[in-house]
């Protein structure tokens, strides 16, 4: 046996990706983060599956800043609670969000493609944003809201 055991903190069975390490479609849909996360290994349990318990109280389960993709200094700091790190996660949540409304409007309104939303966006919103995205990303995440509007509707 293991003595280090003895000192293994508590945990519990990470409730984003369900034990699995690894996200899936099924869970983006169940935390409704279809457009802000692809499938990737999970960052909630550091794809280990089991988290300490303390981690729910700090931290959203579907907290969409948290990603795999951060360095791991970034979320670290998110874990710790840290506020400076949180902030700048909302931000980039409002942005994000900002961004699906300006493209379901201007689908739903006028009908436009993901391009002529993407030229829209580039010319009158972007230099007021507090991120900046390329037209080739942008193109793509535009249909991709699209896409689920669309799923969403029909
Ligand atoms: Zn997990």
């Amino acid at each position: 046996m293991n003595i280090f055991n003895f000192f293994r903190r508590s945990d519990t069975k990470c409730p984003r990706c369900l034990g699995k390490r690894f996200v899936d479609w099924d869970d983006i849909r169940r935390l409704n983060r279809q457009l802000k996360w692809v499938p990737a290994p999970c960052a909630y349990c550091d794809a280990t599956g089991r988290v300490p318990k303390e981690l729910l109280s700090k931290v959203a389960v579907d907290c969409m800043y948290l990603t795999i993709d951060l360095p791991e200094s970034v979320i670290e700091k998110i874990k710790e609670g840290d506020l400076e790190t949180i902030e700048k996660g909302k931000q980039r949540e409002l942005f994000v969000d900002h961004l699906i409304q300006y493209a379901e409007h201007h689908y739903l309104t006028q009908n436009l493609d993901a391009e002529s939303i993407a030229n829209l966006y580039l010319e009158f919103e972007a230099e007021k944003a507090p991120f900046a995205v390329t037209k080739e990303e942008l193109i793509k995440y535009i249909q991709g809201v699209i896409e689920l509007k669309k799923s969403a509707l029909s």
